[in-house]
Protein backbone atom coordinates (compact mmCIF):
# COMPACT_ATOMS: atom_id res chain seq x y z
CA UNK A 1 0.00 0.00 0.00
CA UNK A 2 1.42 3.00 -0.91
CA UNK A 3 2.70 5.42 2.01
CA UNK A 4 0.94 8.68 0.72
CA UNK A 5 -2.72 9.03 0.83
CA UNK A 6 -4.62 12.60 -0.68
CA UNK A 7 -8.06 13.10 -0.10
CA UNK A 8 -8.18 14.47 -3.86
CA UNK A 9 -6.22 13.97 -6.73
CA UNK A 10 -6.34 16.20 -9.87
CA UNK A 11 -5.01 15.09 -12.90
CA UNK A 12 -3.42 17.91 -15.38
CA UNK A 13 -2.44 21.31 -14.96
CA UNK A 14 -3.86 23.16 -17.91
CA UNK A 15 -6.82 25.85 -17.36
CA UNK A 16 -9.14 23.33 -16.16
CA UNK A 17 -7.04 21.37 -13.15
CA UNK A 18 -5.92 25.08 -12.40
CA UNK A 19 -9.45 26.34 -12.07
CA UNK A 20 -10.23 22.71 -10.20
CA UNK A 21 -7.79 23.44 -7.56
CA UNK A 22 -8.90 27.24 -6.69
CA UNK A 23 -12.18 26.05 -6.61
CA UNK A 24 -10.89 23.11 -4.02
CA UNK A 25 -9.24 25.45 -1.82
CA UNK A 26 -11.93 27.96 -1.68
CA UNK A 27 -15.00 26.00 -1.54
CA UNK A 28 -13.90 22.68 0.63
CA UNK A 29 -10.96 24.09 2.49
CA UNK A 30 -9.75 21.07 4.69
CA UNK A 31 -9.05 18.94 1.73
CA UNK A 32 -5.46 17.64 0.92
CA UNK A 33 -4.63 17.37 -2.64
CA UNK A 34 -2.00 17.62 -5.26
CA UNK A 35 -2.05 17.99 -8.95
CA UNK A 36 -0.02 15.35 -10.84
CA UNK A 37 0.90 17.12 -13.87
CA UNK A 38 2.79 14.70 -16.94
CA UNK A 39 4.66 17.75 -18.88
CA UNK A 40 7.36 19.35 -17.40
CA UNK A 41 5.83 22.90 -17.68
CA UNK A 42 2.14 24.25 -16.76
CA UNK A 43 -0.54 25.32 -18.51
CA UNK A 44 -1.48 22.46 -21.23
CA UNK A 45 -2.81 23.61 -24.81
CA UNK A 46 -1.45 27.44 -23.88
CA UNK A 47 2.18 25.90 -23.62
CA UNK A 48 2.10 23.16 -26.10
CA UNK A 49 0.83 24.75 -28.80
CA UNK A 50 3.88 27.54 -30.00
CA UNK A 51 2.80 27.81 -33.66
CA UNK A 52 2.38 31.68 -35.05
CA UNK A 53 -0.98 33.79 -33.92
CA UNK A 54 -1.97 31.12 -31.66
CA UNK A 55 -4.65 32.57 -30.01
CA UNK A 56 -7.95 31.72 -28.74
CA UNK A 57 -10.98 31.06 -30.85
CA UNK A 58 -13.63 32.21 -28.23
CA UNK A 59 -13.49 35.39 -26.44
CA UNK A 60 -11.57 35.52 -23.14
CA UNK A 61 -14.89 37.09 -20.65
CA UNK A 62 -16.08 32.85 -21.24
CA UNK A 63 -12.99 31.57 -21.91
CA UNK A 64 -11.73 32.95 -18.11
CA UNK A 65 -12.38 31.26 -15.14
CA UNK A 66 -15.59 33.18 -13.60
CA UNK A 67 -13.81 34.02 -10.36
CA UNK A 68 -11.07 36.19 -11.95
CA UNK A 69 -12.15 38.49 -13.85
CA UNK A 70 -10.14 39.00 -17.15
CA UNK A 71 -8.33 42.43 -17.67
CA UNK A 72 -6.82 42.89 -20.89
CA UNK A 73 -8.34 44.84 -23.25
CA UNK A 74 -8.08 42.38 -26.22
CA UNK A 75 -11.06 40.10 -25.96
CA UNK A 76 -9.96 37.49 -28.51
CA UNK A 77 -6.27 36.70 -27.04
CA UNK A 78 -2.85 35.46 -27.92
CA UNK A 79 -1.80 32.67 -26.60
CA UNK A 80 1.15 33.57 -24.48
CA UNK A 81 -1.21 35.75 -22.82
CA UNK A 82 -3.63 33.21 -21.85
CA UNK A 83 -0.49 30.80 -20.02
CA UNK A 84 0.10 33.90 -17.93
CA UNK A 85 -3.49 34.38 -16.93
CA UNK A 86 -3.37 30.61 -16.09
CA UNK A 87 0.00 30.57 -14.25
CA UNK A 88 -0.55 33.57 -12.56
CA UNK A 89 -4.09 31.93 -11.05
CA UNK A 90 -2.04 29.50 -10.17
CA UNK A 91 0.59 31.31 -8.71
CA UNK A 92 -1.93 33.56 -6.75
CA UNK A 93 -3.82 30.99 -4.86
CA UNK A 94 -0.25 29.16 -3.89
CA UNK A 95 -1.90 26.28 -6.29
CA UNK A 96 1.74 25.94 -7.86
CA UNK A 97 2.52 24.23 -4.29
CA UNK A 98 0.30 21.49 -5.04
CA UNK A 99 1.49 20.66 -8.43
CA UNK A 100 4.19 17.28 -9.35
CA UNK A 101 5.87 18.35 -12.62
CA UNK A 102 6.89 15.20 -14.61
CA UNK A 103 4.25 12.65 -13.31
CA UNK A 104 2.42 11.08 -15.75
CA UNK A 105 -0.70 8.44 -14.98
CA UNK A 106 -0.59 5.76 -16.28
CA UNK A 107 -2.95 3.84 -14.17
CA UNK A 108 -6.03 4.36 -11.17
CA UNK A 109 -6.97 1.17 -9.89
CA UNK A 110 -10.26 1.46 -7.53
CA UNK A 111 -10.76 -0.79 -4.70
CA UNK A 112 -14.13 -1.51 -3.01
CA UNK A 113 -12.55 -2.60 0.38
CA UNK A 114 -10.22 0.13 0.70
CA UNK A 115 -12.82 3.11 -0.73
CA UNK A 116 -10.04 4.54 -2.33
CA UNK A 117 -7.92 4.90 -5.62
CA UNK A 118 -4.60 3.77 -6.39
CA UNK A 119 -2.87 6.25 -8.61
CA UNK A 120 0.52 4.56 -10.31
CA UNK A 121 2.29 7.51 -12.33
CA UNK A 122 5.35 7.35 -14.50
CA UNK A 123 7.68 10.24 -13.57
CA UNK A 124 8.55 11.36 -17.17
CA UNK A 125 11.90 13.24 -16.06
CA UNK A 126 13.70 10.04 -14.20
CA UNK A 127 11.50 7.00 -15.22
CA UNK A 128 10.50 6.18 -11.81
CA UNK A 129 7.19 4.98 -10.93
CA UNK A 130 5.27 6.59 -8.01
CA UNK A 131 2.61 5.06 -5.75
CA UNK A 132 -0.39 7.21 -4.08
CA UNK A 133 -3.63 6.72 -3.05
CA UNK A 134 -6.86 9.52 -3.03
CA UNK A 135 -9.90 9.46 -2.19
CA UNK A 136 -11.81 11.57 -4.81
CA UNK A 137 -10.20 11.04 -8.68
CA UNK A 138 -10.47 14.38 -10.62
CA UNK A 139 -9.46 13.78 -13.69
CA UNK A 140 -8.26 17.60 -15.73
CA UNK A 141 -6.28 15.83 -18.75
CA UNK A 142 -7.86 17.95 -21.52
CA UNK A 143 -9.39 16.03 -24.70
CA UNK A 144 -6.60 15.00 -26.83
CA UNK A 145 -3.18 13.53 -27.24
CA UNK A 146 0.01 15.67 -26.27
CA UNK A 147 2.61 13.40 -28.14
CA UNK A 148 1.08 12.86 -31.97
CA UNK A 149 -1.49 15.47 -33.67
CA UNK A 150 -3.31 13.88 -36.32
CA UNK A 151 -2.06 13.21 -40.24
CA UNK A 152 -3.65 11.71 -42.17
CA UNK A 153 -1.94 9.27 -45.31
CA UNK A 154 -1.15 11.53 -48.13
CA UNK A 155 0.21 9.57 -51.18
CA UNK A 156 4.06 10.23 -52.23
CA UNK A 157 4.69 12.34 -48.86
CA UNK A 158 7.90 10.81 -49.18
CA UNK A 159 8.67 12.63 -52.58
CA UNK A 160 8.38 15.86 -51.46
CA UNK A 161 11.70 17.97 -50.57
CA UNK A 162 10.41 20.78 -48.90
CA UNK A 163 9.38 20.93 -45.05
CA UNK A 164 6.72 19.29 -43.80
CA UNK A 165 5.34 20.94 -40.01
CA UNK A 166 2.31 19.78 -37.94
CA UNK A 167 1.15 22.44 -35.51
CA UNK A 168 1.55 20.88 -32.66
CA UNK A 169 5.13 20.28 -33.09
CA UNK A 170 6.27 23.61 -34.01
CA UNK A 171 10.02 24.02 -34.27
CA UNK A 172 10.73 27.10 -32.75
CA UNK A 173 13.84 27.78 -35.42
CA UNK A 174 11.34 27.57 -38.50
CA UNK A 175 12.44 29.79 -41.37
CA UNK A 176 9.77 30.77 -43.78
CA UNK A 177 10.09 34.12 -44.53
CA UNK A 178 9.76 35.02 -48.43
CA UNK A 179 8.94 30.94 -48.60
CA UNK A 180 5.83 29.20 -50.55
CA UNK A 181 3.66 28.05 -47.85
CA UNK A 182 0.72 25.79 -47.91
CA UNK A 183 -1.67 25.21 -45.00
CA UNK A 184 -3.85 21.87 -45.12
CA UNK A 185 -6.90 22.67 -43.17
CA UNK A 186 -10.23 24.40 -42.78
CA UNK A 187 -10.14 24.67 -39.23
CA UNK A 188 -9.75 27.19 -36.04
CA UNK A 189 -5.43 26.33 -36.42
CA UNK A 190 -5.55 26.98 -40.24
CA UNK A 191 -7.58 30.48 -39.91
CA UNK A 192 -5.24 31.68 -37.76
CA UNK A 193 -2.15 30.43 -39.24
CA UNK A 194 -2.98 31.76 -42.81
CA UNK A 195 -2.79 35.41 -41.65
CA UNK A 196 0.08 34.95 -39.40
CA UNK A 197 2.31 33.32 -42.00
CA UNK A 198 1.15 35.70 -45.24
CA UNK A 199 2.41 38.73 -42.98
CA UNK A 200 6.57 36.72 -43.47
CA UNK A 201 5.87 34.49 -46.04
CA UNK A 202 6.42 34.97 -50.39
CA UNK A 203 2.46 33.10 -50.40
CA UNK A 204 0.54 30.76 -47.90
CA UNK A 205 -2.50 28.71 -49.99
CA UNK A 206 -4.94 27.47 -47.67
CA UNK A 207 -5.85 24.32 -49.08
CA UNK A 208 -9.10 22.91 -47.60
CA UNK A 209 -11.01 19.84 -48.80
CA UNK A 210 -14.42 21.56 -47.82
CA UNK A 211 -15.40 25.28 -46.35
CA UNK A 212 -15.81 25.83 -42.87
CA UNK A 213 -18.40 28.63 -41.48
CA UNK A 214 -16.26 31.59 -40.59
CA UNK A 215 -17.28 34.58 -38.98
CA UNK A 216 -15.16 37.86 -38.41
CA UNK A 217 -15.73 39.12 -34.92
CA UNK A 218 -13.75 42.43 -33.00
CA UNK A 219 -10.72 41.56 -31.33
CA UNK A 220 -11.10 44.06 -28.84
CA UNK A 221 -14.86 44.19 -26.86
CA UNK A 222 -16.07 47.73 -27.09
CA UNK A 223 -18.67 47.31 -24.26
CA UNK A 224 -16.25 45.22 -22.03
CA UNK A 225 -13.33 47.78 -22.24
CA UNK A 226 -15.86 50.52 -21.49
CA UNK A 227 -17.43 49.09 -18.63
CA UNK A 228 -14.08 48.06 -16.78
CA UNK A 229 -13.32 51.79 -17.16
CA UNK A 230 -16.22 52.66 -15.05
CA UNK A 231 -17.15 50.07 -13.14
CA UNK A 232 -15.09 47.34 -10.70
CA UNK A 233 -13.34 44.85 -12.73
CA UNK A 234 -15.20 41.65 -11.37
CA UNK A 235 -18.60 43.90 -11.92
CA UNK A 236 -17.98 44.41 -15.59
CA UNK A 237 -16.90 41.06 -16.10
CA UNK A 238 -19.78 39.50 -14.58
CA UNK A 239 -21.51 41.45 -17.06
CA UNK A 240 -19.70 40.92 -20.20
CA UNK A 241 -19.59 37.13 -19.43
CA UNK A 242 -23.34 37.40 -19.49
CA UNK A 243 -23.92 39.11 -22.44
CA UNK A 244 -21.08 37.02 -24.52
CA UNK A 245 -22.96 33.99 -22.95
CA UNK A 246 -26.58 35.15 -23.90
CA UNK A 247 -25.33 36.42 -27.68
CA UNK A 248 -23.36 32.91 -28.38
CA UNK A 249 -26.91 30.79 -26.52
CA UNK A 250 -28.94 33.01 -29.13
CA UNK A 251 -26.68 32.42 -32.01
CA UNK A 252 -26.44 28.52 -31.46
CA UNK A 253 -30.28 28.31 -31.02
CA UNK A 254 -31.03 30.10 -34.20
CA UNK A 255 -28.17 28.11 -36.00
CA UNK A 256 -30.20 24.88 -34.90
CA UNK A 257 -33.82 25.99 -35.25
CA UNK A 258 -33.42 28.02 -38.30
CA UNK A 259 -30.58 26.95 -40.18
CA UNK A 260 -31.45 28.56 -43.54
CA UNK A 261 -31.73 32.01 -41.70
CA UNK A 262 -27.97 31.89 -40.12
CA UNK A 263 -26.42 30.43 -43.23
CA UNK A 264 -27.99 34.00 -44.74
CA UNK A 265 -27.12 35.76 -42.14
CA UNK A 266 -23.29 34.42 -41.93
CA UNK A 267 -22.86 34.57 -45.90
CA UNK A 268 -24.17 38.46 -46.01
CA UNK A 269 -21.24 38.60 -43.63
CA UNK A 270 -18.66 37.53 -45.58
CA UNK A 271 -19.94 39.26 -48.92
CA UNK A 272 -19.35 42.33 -46.60
CA UNK A 273 -15.73 41.32 -45.66
CA UNK A 274 -14.79 40.02 -48.79
CA UNK A 275 -13.35 41.66 -52.07
CA UNK A 276 -15.96 42.39 -55.02
CA UNK A 277 -16.25 39.30 -57.13
CA UNK A 278 -14.67 36.83 -54.92
CA UNK A 279 -16.31 32.93 -54.78
CA UNK A 280 -17.98 33.16 -51.80
CA UNK A 281 -19.91 30.00 -52.37
CA UNK A 282 -16.84 28.01 -53.15
CA UNK A 283 -14.74 28.54 -50.42
CA UNK A 284 -17.07 29.37 -47.57
CA UNK A 285 -20.23 27.51 -47.83
CA UNK A 286 -20.53 24.26 -46.06
CA UNK A 287 -22.13 21.18 -46.56
CA UNK A 288 -23.53 21.11 -43.53
CA UNK A 289 -25.27 23.08 -41.00
CA UNK A 290 -23.84 26.02 -38.81
CA UNK A 291 -22.83 24.47 -35.18
CA UNK A 292 -22.50 20.66 -36.66
CA UNK A 293 -18.76 21.87 -36.46
CA UNK A 294 -17.23 24.50 -34.30
CA UNK A 295 -17.77 27.73 -35.92
CA UNK A 296 -14.81 29.50 -37.27
CA UNK A 297 -14.08 32.97 -35.69
CA UNK A 298 -11.61 35.47 -37.14
CA UNK A 299 -10.60 38.05 -35.21
CA UNK A 300 -10.49 41.56 -36.90
CA UNK A 301 -11.71 40.09 -40.12
CA UNK A 302 -7.36 39.34 -40.27
CA UNK A 303 -7.89 36.24 -42.65
CA UNK A 304 -10.21 38.37 -44.89
CA UNK A 305 -7.65 41.24 -44.95
CA UNK A 306 -5.06 38.82 -46.22
CA UNK A 307 -6.86 37.46 -48.91
CA UNK A 308 -7.88 40.77 -50.12
CA UNK A 309 -4.14 42.09 -49.90
CA UNK A 310 -2.93 38.78 -51.97
CA UNK A 311 -0.57 37.62 -49.60
CA UNK A 312 -2.91 35.25 -49.08
CA UNK A 313 -5.02 32.43 -50.91
CA UNK A 314 -7.83 29.45 -50.65
CA UNK A 315 -7.90 26.39 -52.57
CA UNK A 316 -10.71 24.30 -52.08
CA UNK A 317 -9.73 20.98 -53.50
CA UNK A 318 -8.19 17.64 -52.53
CA UNK A 319 -5.01 16.57 -52.93
CA UNK A 320 -4.02 13.92 -55.31
CA UNK A 321 -0.40 13.35 -54.15
CA UNK A 322 2.46 14.95 -53.09
CA UNK A 323 5.31 16.07 -55.30
CA UNK A 324 8.49 16.66 -55.32
CA UNK A 325 7.73 20.32 -55.48
CA UNK A 326 4.51 20.59 -53.79
CA UNK A 327 0.99 19.15 -54.04
CA UNK A 328 -0.62 17.87 -57.44
CA UNK A 329 -4.30 18.46 -56.96
CA UNK A 330 -7.36 16.18 -58.13
CA UNK A 331 -8.83 19.49 -60.27
CA UNK A 332 -5.32 19.25 -61.80
CA UNK A 333 -3.69 22.03 -60.53
CA UNK A 334 -0.71 22.12 -58.86
CA UNK A 335 0.38 23.96 -55.71
CA UNK A 336 4.07 24.85 -55.20
CA UNK A 337 5.49 24.57 -51.49
CA UNK A 338 8.87 25.32 -49.68
CA UNK A 339 6.68 24.62 -46.81
CA UNK A 340 3.25 22.18 -45.80
CA UNK A 341 1.58 22.83 -42.56
CA UNK A 342 -0.71 19.89 -41.81
CA UNK A 343 -3.17 21.70 -39.87
CA UNK A 344 -5.51 18.30 -39.90
CA UNK A 345 -6.31 18.11 -36.62
CA UNK A 346 -6.11 16.38 -32.94
CA UNK A 347 -6.37 12.75 -31.43
CA UNK A 348 -8.79 12.31 -29.06
CA UNK A 349 -7.51 10.71 -25.58
CA UNK A 350 -9.85 10.87 -22.90
CA UNK A 351 -8.98 10.56 -19.34
CA UNK A 352 -5.44 11.53 -20.07
CA UNK A 353 -4.39 7.50 -21.27
CA UNK A 354 -4.47 6.37 -17.90
CA UNK A 355 -5.76 2.19 -17.69
CA UNK A 356 -8.87 2.98 -14.79
CA UNK A 357 -9.47 -0.41 -12.84
CA UNK A 358 -12.33 -1.71 -10.65
CA UNK A 359 -12.25 -4.03 -8.04
CA UNK A 360 -9.06 -5.84 -10.79
CA UNK A 361 -11.67 -5.69 -13.47
CA UNK A 362 -10.78 -2.71 -16.72
CA UNK A 363 -14.42 -1.23 -17.32
CA UNK A 364 -15.10 -0.60 -21.09
CA UNK A 365 -15.63 2.87 -21.13
CA UNK A 366 -17.59 2.81 -24.73
CA UNK A 367 -19.85 1.16 -22.37
CA UNK A 368 -20.25 3.31 -19.33
CA UNK A 369 -22.54 6.57 -19.74
CA UNK A 370 -21.98 10.02 -18.66
CA UNK A 371 -23.22 11.67 -15.63
CA UNK A 372 -24.03 15.47 -15.82
CA UNK A 373 -21.12 15.56 -18.51
CA UNK A 374 -19.04 14.84 -15.76
CA UNK A 375 -19.00 11.45 -14.08
CA UNK A 376 -19.58 7.94 -15.91
CA UNK A 377 -21.81 5.32 -14.60
CA UNK A 378 -20.66 2.94 -11.89
CA UNK A 379 -17.18 4.47 -11.55
CA UNK A 380 -16.99 5.49 -7.67
CA UNK A 381 -15.30 8.61 -6.88
CA UNK A 382 -14.46 9.96 -10.51
CA UNK A 383 -14.87 13.43 -11.63
CA UNK A 384 -13.82 14.45 -14.98
CA UNK A 385 -13.65 17.77 -17.18
CA UNK A 386 -15.04 18.11 -20.86
CA UNK A 387 -15.90 21.54 -21.74
CA UNK A 388 -18.71 22.53 -24.00
CA UNK A 389 -18.42 22.26 -28.15
CA UNK A 390 -20.40 25.45 -28.79
CA UNK A 391 -19.12 27.85 -26.09
CA UNK A 392 -15.84 28.21 -24.36
CA UNK A 393 -14.33 25.12 -22.08
CA UNK A 394 -14.14 26.72 -18.94
CA UNK A 395 -18.02 27.35 -18.29
CA UNK A 396 -17.99 23.92 -17.99
CA UNK A 397 -14.76 23.46 -16.54
CA UNK A 398 -16.08 25.84 -13.50
CA UNK A 399 -19.00 24.42 -13.33
CA UNK A 400 -17.78 21.08 -13.05
CA UNK A 401 -15.60 21.61 -10.30
CA UNK A 402 -17.86 23.67 -8.35
CA UNK A 403 -19.64 20.51 -8.71
CA UNK A 404 -17.31 17.83 -7.42
CA UNK A 405 -16.92 20.33 -4.45
CA UNK A 406 -20.56 20.49 -3.25
CA UNK A 407 -20.28 16.72 -3.15
CA UNK A 408 -16.77 16.67 -1.68
CA UNK A 409 -18.94 18.57 1.12
CA UNK A 410 -21.85 16.72 0.78
CA UNK A 411 -19.92 13.62 1.76
CA UNK A 412 -18.14 14.94 4.67
CA UNK A 413 -21.50 16.26 6.17
CA UNK A 414 -23.43 12.95 5.58
CA UNK A 415 -20.32 10.49 6.67
CA UNK A 416 -20.22 9.24 3.35
CA UNK A 417 -16.95 7.81 1.60
CA UNK A 418 -18.24 6.55 -1.71
CA UNK A 419 -20.62 8.06 -4.31
CA UNK A 420 -21.20 6.82 -7.43
CA UNK A 421 -23.93 7.30 -10.45
CA UNK A 422 -26.05 4.52 -11.62
CA UNK A 423 -28.54 3.87 -13.96
CA UNK A 424 -31.48 2.72 -12.10
CA UNK A 425 -34.39 4.18 -15.11
CA UNK A 426 -34.68 0.85 -17.98
CA UNK A 427 -35.90 3.50 -20.19
CA UNK A 428 -32.58 5.52 -20.29
CA UNK A 429 -31.07 4.96 -24.27
CA UNK A 430 -27.80 5.05 -25.35
CA UNK A 431 -26.58 8.42 -28.03
CA UNK A 432 -23.10 9.26 -28.90
CA UNK A 433 -21.41 11.23 -26.60
CA UNK A 434 -20.75 14.32 -28.71
CA UNK A 435 -23.75 15.68 -31.40
CA UNK A 436 -21.36 17.21 -33.97
CA UNK A 437 -19.50 15.70 -36.74
CA UNK A 438 -15.58 17.31 -36.90
CA UNK A 439 -13.37 14.43 -37.94
CA UNK A 440 -11.50 14.60 -34.69
CA UNK A 441 -14.73 13.58 -32.73
CA UNK A 442 -16.08 11.09 -35.76
CA UNK A 443 -12.98 9.39 -35.53
CA UNK A 444 -12.84 9.25 -31.54
CA UNK A 445 -16.74 8.47 -30.93
CA UNK A 446 -16.66 4.82 -31.01
CA UNK A 447 -14.27 4.50 -28.03
CA UNK A 448 -15.81 7.73 -25.99
CA UNK A 449 -18.38 6.71 -23.12
CA UNK A 450 -21.93 7.67 -23.58
CA UNK A 451 -24.53 9.77 -22.99
CA UNK A 452 -27.97 8.85 -21.78
CA UNK A 453 -31.26 9.89 -23.83
CA UNK A 454 -32.49 12.19 -20.39
CA UNK A 455 -31.37 13.65 -17.41
CA UNK A 456 -29.10 13.26 -15.73
CA UNK A 457 -27.40 11.17 -18.35
CA UNK A 458 -28.00 13.84 -21.29
CA UNK A 459 -25.18 16.32 -22.00
CA UNK A 460 -26.53 19.68 -22.63
CA UNK A 461 -24.43 21.64 -24.57
CA UNK A 462 -26.26 24.57 -22.67
CA UNK A 463 -23.99 26.74 -20.26
CA UNK A 464 -27.39 28.03 -18.68
CA UNK A 465 -29.19 24.48 -18.21
CA UNK A 466 -25.71 23.20 -16.56
CA UNK A 467 -25.62 26.56 -14.49
CA UNK A 468 -29.26 25.52 -12.83
CA UNK A 469 -28.81 21.81 -12.63
CA UNK A 470 -25.49 21.79 -11.45
CA UNK A 471 -25.12 24.87 -8.99
CA UNK A 472 -28.59 24.23 -7.17
CA UNK A 473 -29.90 21.20 -8.32
CA UNK A 474 -30.44 18.60 -5.73
CA UNK A 475 -27.12 16.11 -5.36
CA UNK A 476 -28.97 13.29 -3.63
CA UNK A 477 -31.33 12.77 -7.41
CA UNK A 478 -31.68 9.11 -6.97
CA UNK A 479 -29.12 8.24 -9.24
CA UNK A 480 -26.15 9.16 -7.15
CA UNK A 481 -25.77 6.64 -4.61
CA UNK A 482 -23.98 7.64 -1.95
CA UNK A 483 -22.57 4.85 0.65
CA UNK A 484 -20.29 4.76 4.24
CA UNK A 485 -17.96 2.56 4.90
CA UNK A 486 -20.11 0.47 7.25
CA UNK A 487 -22.08 -0.44 4.73
CA UNK A 488 -19.77 -1.81 2.59
CA UNK A 489 -19.49 -5.16 1.45
CA UNK A 490 -20.06 -5.43 -2.04
CA UNK A 491 -18.01 -4.35 -5.28
CA UNK A 492 -19.02 -1.11 -7.03
CA UNK A 493 -18.41 -2.59 -10.20
CA UNK A 494 -21.28 -4.56 -10.53
CA UNK A 495 -23.83 -2.96 -12.05
CA UNK A 496 -24.65 -3.28 -15.54
CA UNK A 497 -24.44 -0.38 -17.89
CA UNK A 498 -27.91 -0.08 -19.67
CA UNK A 499 -28.15 0.37 -23.42
CA UNK A 500 -32.10 -0.32 -23.36
C1 LIG B 1 -4.97 25.17 -30.43
C2 LIG B 1 -6.16 25.12 -29.54
C3 LIG B 1 -6.94 26.26 -29.35
C4 LIG B 1 -8.06 26.20 -28.53
N1 LIG B 1 -8.83 27.31 -28.38
C5 LIG B 1 -9.93 27.26 -27.60
C6 LIG B 1 -10.77 28.41 -27.43
O1 LIG B 1 -10.54 29.47 -27.98
N2 LIG B 1 -11.87 28.27 -26.65
C7 LIG B 1 -12.18 27.10 -26.02
O2 LIG B 1 -13.17 27.05 -25.33
N3 LIG B 1 -11.40 26.03 -26.16
C8 LIG B 1 -10.30 26.07 -26.92
N4 LIG B 1 -9.51 24.95 -27.05
C9 LIG B 1 -9.80 23.76 -26.25
C10 LIG B 1 -8.79 23.82 -25.07
O3 LIG B 1 -8.05 22.70 -25.02
C11 LIG B 1 -9.47 24.23 -23.79
O4 LIG B 1 -9.98 25.51 -23.90
C12 LIG B 1 -8.58 24.24 -22.55
O5 LIG B 1 -7.29 24.72 -22.79
C13 LIG B 1 -8.55 22.88 -21.99
O6 LIG B 1 -7.89 22.94 -20.77
P1 LIG B 1 -7.64 21.61 -19.96
O7 LIG B 1 -6.83 21.99 -18.78
O8 LIG B 1 -8.92 20.91 -19.73
O9 LIG B 1 -6.83 20.69 -20.97
P2 LIG B 1 -5.36 20.89 -21.52
O10 LIG B 1 -5.07 22.29 -21.83
O11 LIG B 1 -5.21 19.90 -22.63
O12 LIG B 1 -4.45 20.46 -20.30
C14 LIG B 1 -4.44 19.13 -19.84
C15 LIG B 1 -3.21 18.92 -19.00
O13 LIG B 1 -3.27 17.59 -18.48
C16 LIG B 1 -2.02 16.97 -18.64
N5 LIG B 1 -2.24 15.52 -18.72
C17 LIG B 1 -2.93 14.85 -19.68
N6 LIG B 1 -2.91 13.52 -19.41
C18 LIG B 1 -2.21 13.37 -18.27
C19 LIG B 1 -1.84 12.22 -17.50
N7 LIG B 1 -2.21 10.98 -17.85
N8 LIG B 1 -1.10 12.42 -16.39
C20 LIG B 1 -0.73 13.68 -16.01
N9 LIG B 1 -1.03 14.78 -16.70
C21 LIG B 1 -1.77 14.63 -17.82
C22 LIG B 1 -1.47 17.55 -19.91
O14 LIG B 1 -0.06 17.41 -19.97
C23 LIG B 1 -1.93 19.00 -19.81
O15 LIG B 1 -1.01 19.81 -19.14
C24 LIG B 1 -8.39 24.99 -27.87
C25 LIG B 1 -7.61 23.84 -28.08
C26 LIG B 1 -6.52 23.90 -28.91
C27 LIG B 1 -5.70 22.65 -29.12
Amino acid sequence: MPSEHLDVLIVGAGLSGIGAAHHLQQRSPGKSYAILEARSETGGTWDLFRYPGIRSDSDMHTLGYNFRPWTNAKAIADGPSILEYVRDTAREGGIDSKIRLNHRVVGAEWSSADRAWTIEAERTDTGETVALTCGFLFMCSGYYRYDEGYTPTFPGLENFRGEVVHPQHWPADLDYAGKRVVVIGSGATAMTLVPAMARDAAKVTMLQRSPTYVVSMPGEDAIANRLRAILPARVAYAIVRWKNVTMQSISYRLSRKRPGLMKKLLRRGLVRELPEGYDVDKHFKPLYNPWDQRLCLVPDADLFRVLADGSAEIATDTIKSFTERGIALDSGAELEADVVITATGLNVLFLGGARIRIDGEEPELAKAMTYKGMMLSDFPNLAFTLGYTNASWTLKADLVAEYVCRLLNHMEVGGYDVCVPRISDPSVTEEPLLDFNSGYVLRALEGLPKQGSKEPWKLRQSYPFDLRAMRFGPLEDGTMQFSRRAAAAEPVAAATVSAA
